[in-house]
């Protein structure tokens, strides 16, 4: 199932009480599951950590959908907001291509690069990436992201992909000027809409091997990244069994696994985001993430 967060139109501007949780449907119109959702027992507030319980409430959610029980909305009628609009933690992994690493100068790592961009960084499709006051070198990043739903600690790569929910696409925005300037990149990778992401998570059963997916970066149409999730140096059940070690994982936790070649700073010339521009992050079976990007004066 792709599962949408949203808001409906009407309800736009109100706090977390108006998020509703979806199904995007082949038609591009979206089943309203959430009175399924909260007939599993769960509350408003849940639909933004749910992604443990959802799995009960999948069942009933097709039912709805097979049935034609549940309400369909048009998407012109809604917002899609972030699927994961503040997760827990948003882990991310640096240099976890092969090329991308060489094309950074950096060695290759012997071991996962694990760093974090704070949640407030998080915004949703179509939603606007706003270039900072004091940066002029914002860069892209398109990534895979793994949608966590169980708790773990000290998980086996054995049986990591139990723990995965789904996966989504996101877009690790980065301030290289902060971020090489500052010497660790805490501050450059998490600026107010730094981490686009959607527009739905794929349940994990909807994607069979998420390490042969083709992901590609197109700024405004033009492509400048294309490879395949195949190239990752560590795969997803190493970077669970990595993180889980030291780090429980908690449901609704996102993990962006790394960036392949062709980010905006390591080509000749080199390429930044511009006021104006479109982003477009497409991975197989996630569909496109855009985002328009505007500059911030304030
Ligand atoms: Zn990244």
């Amino acid at each position: 199932m792709k599962l949408v967060v949203f808001k409906r139109r009407a309800d736009a501007g109100r706090s977390a009480t108006g998020y509703r949780i979806g199904a995007l449907l082949d038609d591009g119109r979206i089943a309203d599951l959430t009175p399924e959702f909260l007939g599993s027992g769960l509350s408003h507030a849940d639909i933004l950590k749910c992604w443990d319980l959802a799995l009960d409430f999948l069942t009933p959610a097709q039912r709805a959908i097979s049935d034609g029980s549940a309400v369909i909305i048009e998407r012109s009628d809604v917002s899609i907001e972030a699927p994961v609009p503040r997760p827990g933690k948003l882990i991310c992994v640096g240099l976890n291509y092969r090329d991308h690493a060489e094309e950074s100068g950096m060695a290759i790592p012997a071991s996962p690069i694990i760093f974090s961009k704070f949640s407030t960084s998080v915004i949703g499709p179509e939603a606007a990436i706003e270039l900072p006051v004091g940066s002029s070198e914002v860069d892209y990043e398109a990534e895979l992201a793994v949608v966590i739903g169980r708790y773990g600690r000290n998980i086996p790569a054995g049986d990591a992909m139990a723990y995965v929910f789904g996966y989504t696409n996101i877009n690790d925005v980065s301030a290289r000027d902060m971020q090489f300037a500052d010497g660790q990149w805490q501050r450059g990778k998490s600026c107010d809409t730094f981490a686009p992401m959607g527009e739905f998570i794929a349940t994990a059963d909807e994607i069979a091997d998420p390490h042969g997916l083709r992901i590609s970066f197109r700024l405004n149409g033009e492509t400048l990244q294309d490879s395949n999730t195949k190239q990752m140096i560590f795969q997803i059940p190493e970077l669970i069994e990595f993180i889980s070690r030291t780090i429980t994982l908690e449901p609704g936790d996102v993990i962006a696994t790394g960036t392949p070649p062709g980010v905006g700073f390591a080509r000749t010339p080199k390429v930044f985001l511009r006021s104006g521009d479109v982003s477009e992050v497409e991975i197989e079976g996630l569909g496109v993430l855009r985002n328009p990007v505007i500059q911030r004066w304030m």
